[in-house]
């Protein structure tokens, strides 16, 4: 600054000695030229400067000191690009004469980055990197949000998933040629292909089936049932590490395994007892004498009396046509068909005793008929109520069911 004001000075004195042996036209130049070195002088005092302003486009985006400072920027921008042909989509700016302070020309890099805003045929967007190669080029957002998709598309909904890529994939931002952008079907394409390997921690409740257990008593006949204690199924929450590429499990590690409800177990009473009649009850049936109704070795009990359904007799399984015989000398007072009993037997003894045979398939005696112990009276069936070939066996004292157990000697 100092240089320019000595300069000056000396200027002014050498035209003022000039002035007093000059013409009147001559004058007027020399005031001119004053004029001019008293503007520069006043600038340098006040920090102001002759600048260009850039009209790029259509419009002012920048103020350059020089022309030249205007082509370091495009240079600049060349270099920012990734993309050959930058020179020839920049324009041509136009560049207007302006008196500005120094601070308010703007440097290199933000002059470069004016271009760039104002250039259509240059975009800021990310290129897509796979192994170390540029596989896509496309707008961030776009690029982003398609590489998101295939990364949550292998999520699981409502678990622990992190998903990345197989291989090493990065974007770079950075500067493009707008025409060197791939179309949104090609990127998609391309990131779809791309494996992807998918960690989830899996919860997952699982329900544990109760057991049964089976308790048994001898102070319930053969047959009888009961559940003492329900079922109820458990609860355990299972933790599982899972390993997918593109969803398929590749690997699944248990990292725990709680209980959240335990299940309660089933108890079930059985009934092993073929009677519940007390010993003095047994010696009372024993002293009647009855003989077993069908042949010894041919019969399989498959009820006993009450059972815990109310059964009145006894299921004396044999095979079809097995002799029936009558457990005591007595007389017949029904033979025929009796409803759910089917073809049906009953005999009247002495004492007030009397005993059904039911389901038989044929009946041998007639009503009034006077039976000797032993005697056949009908033969095994499965008629009337009845799934299969038995003898429903009743002992009937004095008008009321008794349980036949005993008197036939099966206590
Ligand atoms: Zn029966």
């Amino acid at each position: 600054m100092g240089d320019v004001i000595t300069l000056i000075i000396d200027c002014i004195k050498s035209t003022a000695s000039t002035i007093k042996n000059s013409s009147n036209k001559a004058k007027q130049g020399i005031f001119a030229g004053v004029a001019v070195l008293a503007i520069l002088a006043s600038l340098s005092f006040t920090g102001a400067r002759i600048a260009y302003k850039v009209n790029y486009s259509g419009h002012t985006i920048a103020t350059v000191s020089s022309k030249k400072q205007f082509n370091e920027a495009l240079q600049l921008v060349v270099s920012m690009v990734n993309g050959k042909g930058v020179e020839t989509v920049v324009e041509e700016p136009e560049f207007n004469t302006t008196v500005v302070l120094s601070e308010n020309i703007n440097n290199t890099t933000e002059v470069a980055d004016a271009i760039i805003d104002n250039t259509d045929a240059i975009v800021r967007a990310s290129t897509l990197y796979v192994d170390g190669n540029a596989v896509a080029r496309a707008e961030k957002r776009m690029l982003d949000s398609i590489i998101n998709n295939r990364l949550n598309s292998f999520n699981v909904e409502n678990q622990q998933c992190t998903s990345r890529f197989v291989g090493e994939v990065l974007c770079e931002d950075g500067y493009l040629m707008a025409t060197n952008l791939d179309s949104k079907s090609d990127v998609e394409a391309v990131v779809n292909s791309l494996a992807v390997i998918t960690e989830m921690r899996q919860v997952t409740d699982v329900m544990v089936p109760y057991k049964s257990t089976v308790q048994k008593t001898n102070e319930q006949i053969v047959g009888y049932s009961a559940v003492t204690v329900t079922g109820v199924s458990g609860v355990n929450r299972v933790t599982q590490d899972i390993v997918m590429v593109n969803g398929e499990v590749q690997s699944c590690v248990e990292v725990s395994n709680e209980v959240v409800v335990a299940p309660v177990n089933e108890v079930i009473v059985k009934g092993t007892a073929k009677t519940l009649a007390s010993a003095k009850q047994k010696q009372a049936a024993h002293s009647a004498g009855f003989i077993f109704p069908v042949p010894a070795g041919s019969w399989k009990v498959s009820s006993y009396y009450g059972d815990g359904r109310n059964h009145k007799g006894i299921d004396i399984c044999a095979k079809s046509g097995t002799s029936i015989y009558a457990v005591a000398d007595g007389t017949v007072v029904y033979s025929g068909w009796k409803g759910d009993y089917g073809y049906c037997v009953i005999i009247e003894h002495e004492g007030g005793m009397r005993t059904l045979y039911a389901h038989a398939k044929q009946l041998c005696c007639n009503v009034g008929d006077i039976v000797s112990q032993g005697e056949i009276i009908a033969l095994v069936g499965t008629t009337g109520q009845s799934t299969g070939n038995h003898v429903h066996f009743e002992v009937i004292a004095n008008g009321r069911n008794v349980d036949p157990a005993p008197y036939i000697n099966l206590d």
